[in-house]
């Protein structure tokens, strides 16, 4: 059985002060302690706020992680993290390839193979993203551009590794546009995504693969979304940012 896992992604939001506000309240919630307990549940807020959110959650299930990180061990790389830094904050996960990253700061399926690779290396999880456009979707491209982002991104890796990463389908017009893919189209590519992974590896790896759907997932969309065979959990932005609306996104499962 896949681990479900439901993934909070901050982005450029909140710093020390609402951190401490978030978690207080998250940890405090008592509807947290009814959540499945086969779930995994992890928050990524920006590098500036890892430190505080490390400390408040020491007793805690929540697991930590971490928006990006450099491909690069140490060195001369000004604006960088390093993953032994993420490490020493007791992150557990890292987002790459995100769409923002794609797009804004032009990283590629290589560069984002390299950094899932550093990130396995270092034992930690890599949550990798991938997704169309809305252009590619209009144009019907979807399966070919999934298919050589996913061919892209898990280059090298053995069917060891696989077993160890996280995939996060995306779709770029979904996110936070308030418009979510609906389930059959995310089960569709979901499917699809399980099936470029058997190819790769086999039934078994693939199968044991979670795959993340992300793209404005809302209290209002998450149960439907997850009930699809496919979905393993969530990539959320907009509202992770919110203590009610994470829990009841989280409770969906
Ligand atoms: C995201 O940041 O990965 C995301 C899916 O954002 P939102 O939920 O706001 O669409």
């Amino acid at each position: 059985m896949r681990t479900k896992l439901v993934v909070g992604n901050w982005k450029m939001n909140s710093g020390i002060e609402e951190t401490k506000n978030f978690f207080e309240n998250l940890i405090e919630n008592s509807s947290l302690q009814n959540i499945n307990h086969l779930m995994q549940v992890c928050i990524c807020p920006p590098f500036t706020s890892l430190n505080t959110a490390s400390q408040l959650l020491q007793n805690s299930t929540i697991a930590l992680g971490a928006q990006d990180v450099s491909v690069n061990e140490n060195g001369a790389f000004t604006g960088e993290v390093s993953i032994s830094m993420l490490k020493e904050l007791k992150c557990q996960f890292i987002i790459v390839g995100h769409s923002e990253r794609r797009m804004y700061f032009k990283e590629t399926d290589s560069l984002i193979n390299k950094k899932a690779i550093k990130i396995l290396e270092h034992k930690l999880t890599p949550i990798i993203c991938v997704g169309e456009t809305l252009e590619q979707r209009e144009a019907d491209e979807t399966n070919e551009v999934i298919k050589e982002q996913i061919n892209g991104v898990i280059e090298n890796m053995s069917n060891e590794d696989l077993l160890k990463i996280v995939i996060a389908y995306e779709p770029v017009w979904a996110i936070g546009t308030g418009k979510n893919a609906t389930s059959k189209q995310a089960e569709e590519v979901h499917l699809f995504i399980r099936k470029l992974l058997t190819i790769k590896s086999n039934i078994n790896v693939s199968e044991s693969i979670s795959i993340l759907y992300g793209g404005s997932v809302k209290p209002e969309n998450a149960k439907e979304l997850s009930e699809q065979e496919n979905i393993d959990g969530f990539l959320v932005g907009g509202a992770s940012l919110k203590v009610n609306s994470f829990i009841s996104i989280i409770q969906s499962f």
